[in-house]
């Protein structure tokens, strides 16, 4: 990056970013119609307890384009929050999500929890509450045993924290349930943590991959000891190894996800697992 910037801090337009800016502009001129094009599908990556045991899910986004094939959510989704894209695509993806919800209700298949991730951008969206509001009584949400949690990761300031505390506490009334992703990958702290009123903490696959560094697993120790303490229910991310099952199983680990269970399982392959 260094080399791409002049003595003053001016950026210079190289071939290489121009392909880069290029790209991103081209990604966003289809992500603009992958709704409309049926090209967003979901995927289910399971939830298991310390036996191993489907608890419930997570509601992951896929994307493929005839002309630029499959995008990872961790380039579509930013720069569907950035052209505010996000609002129809996540209101898109939840709908989804209770569809399949509804359907599992029906043949049987009773999850504890269904957990979709929300982007902050369509979180602190004005039409948001209304719009959960309209989709949960289309499907009679309330009526499911099945826990609805919305995973929302920490944002870089503590400007818009009262209007965040805000809308959960309004989402509560709906049955929903909260959970922080990706903790400690951000800005946040703990005194962040316990002003939100979650329900559940994830630990972020970064700090699982680092387990068999003694610092990093003393770092997770007490993140699950306070979270613990908060009466936080604790979900482990990007389990890959048993030697990390076991250490966070020691810990009292609530759920795990992760490959070294399922990956991410298309709705007929989630299905076919009960
Ligand atoms: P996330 O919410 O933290 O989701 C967990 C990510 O870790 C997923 O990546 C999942 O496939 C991956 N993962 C799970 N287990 C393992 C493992 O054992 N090893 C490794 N290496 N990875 C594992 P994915 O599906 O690529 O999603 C990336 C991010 O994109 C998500 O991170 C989330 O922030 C965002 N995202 C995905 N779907 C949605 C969506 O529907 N809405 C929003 N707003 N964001 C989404
Ligand atoms: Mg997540
Ligand atoms: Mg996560
Ligand atoms: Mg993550």
């Amino acid at each position: 990056e260094a080399k791409n910037k002049g003595r003053d801090g001016i950026i210079i337009f190289n071939d290489e970013l121009c392909k880069i800016i290029e790209k991103k502009l081209e990604i966003e001129r289809y992500l603009h119609f992958a709704v409309d094009n049926s090209e967003v599908k979901l995927q289910y990556q399971p939830q298991v307890n310390a036996q191993g045991k489907v608890i419930g899910c997570e509601v992951l986004a896929r994307w493929h384009n005839e002309h630029i094939g499959d995008v990872s959510p961790d380039v579509f989704i930013p720069i569907a929050e950035n052209t505010g894209y996000i609002i129809e695509l996540g209101e898109y993806i939840l709908e989804r999500a209770l569809q399949a919800l509804v359907k599992w209700d029906r043949s049987g298949i009773r999850l504890a929890q269904i957990s979709v991730n929300i982007s902050m951008r369509q979180f602190l969206d004005n039409s948001f509450i209304d719009m959960v509001e309209k989709l949960f009584d289309r499907y009679n949400i309330y009526s499911f045993k099945t826990q609805v949690i919305f995973e929302i990761t920490e944002t870089s300031t503590s400007d818009n924290l009262k209007k965040i505390v805000d809308v959960i506490n309004k989402l509560k009334n709906f049955g929903i349930k909260f959970s922080m992703d990706d903790f400690g990958t951000g800005y946040s702290s703990l005194s962040y943590l316990r002003e939100m009123p979650i329900d559940e903490l994830k630990i972020d696959k970064s700090f699982v991959s680092k387990l068999d560094d003694e610092q990093q697993a003393l770092l997770v120790k007490s993140i699950i000891e306070i979270s613990r303490n908060m009466n936080l229910s604790i979900v482990a991310e990007g389990v890959e190894e048993k030697y990390q099952k076991d250490f966070l199983e020691e810990l009292d680990c609530d759920l795990y996800q992760g490959y070294l269970f399922y990956k991410p399982l298309n709705q007929e392959d989630f299905e076919a697992l009960f």
